[in-house]
């Protein structure tokens, strides 16, 4: 969103009786509805000067921040040092099973953890989860760059097929989403024959597929992708 946009979005503290006063500005780093790009630095202070000149918080939605840090090559505490609040996700890109951080002042923590507890989302035994979003830090960040260079490759090999668009320059993280050029196959029918090869995929609307890279998929996987992909737009196009 231009910089403009959320200027002119900003309402005032003495604004009318009708309207709400804003508070907060909240991004999300990488974008996951926009092909999981990322937000660069100088987008995300220049965001956070908007912020500070209004008197308002930042609050950075990093539930995939480490693909993005990886994808830009600028440490995440760099990423998110306009911000007043983080919340980083384990579950995603980083593969633990379960579970976000949420980063913050020692007030906003602790004002936080009230909340937590408030909403019933208190766990005391939480080491078990701990250990796994430990080895999810240490083990997965550093293959992420991986992720990235296996999605390039799957989506190069979609560019390939006649029947699909797939805007390569969108591709940063390990988010690939393709557009149907062929009417005649949907996304859902796409990602139902896929299922049947073991590969998952999730139809996005009328028109597009996402798929996802993480480390567990190798490079074979990829280019069994790719076969399966075009063996299920030839099944789909003959019945
Ligand atoms: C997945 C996701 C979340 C929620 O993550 P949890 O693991 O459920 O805490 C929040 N924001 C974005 C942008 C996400 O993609």
């Amino acid at each position: 969103m231009d910089i403009d946009k959320i200027v002119a979005a900003i309402r005032s503290r003495d604004g009318s009786l009708y309207y709400p006063t804003t508070r907060l500005i909240c991004l999300e780093n990488t974008q996951g509805n926009c092909g999981g790009k990322c937000l660069s630095v100088e987008y995300t202070d220049k965001v956070g000067e908007v912020a500070k000149t209004h008197g308002l918080k930042l609050h950075i939605d990093g539930a995939r921040i480490f693909n993005a840090s990886a994808a830009l090559g600028v440490p995440v505490d760099r990423l998110v040092r306009a911000a007043d609040s983080v919340s980083v996700g384990l579950a995603k890109g980083i593969g633990a099973p379960v579970g976000s951080v949420i980063v913050g002042s020692k007030a906003f923590i602790h004002k936080a953890t009230i909340l937590r507890k408030t909403l019933g989302g208190g766990i005391r035994q939480v080491g078990i989860l701990c250990a796994a979003a430990e080895v999810a830090v240490r083990d997965t960040v550093g293959k992420l760059a991986d992720d990235h260079r296996k999605a390039k490759v799957l989506a190069d090999g979609l560019k390939k097929i006649e029947q699909f668009t797939v805007d390569l320059a969108s591709v940063e993280t390990n988010l690939v989403f393709f557009d149907m050029a062929d009417a005649r196959i949907s996304p859902a029918k796409l990602c139902q024959v896929l299922e049947q090869r073991n590969v998952l995929a999730t139809p996005i609307g009328s028109k597009s597929v996402r798929l996802a890279v993480h480390y567990q998929i190798s490079d074979a996987d990829v280019q069994y992708t790719l076969a399966c992909i075009e063996e299920a737009v030839e099944e789909i196009l003959t019945v």
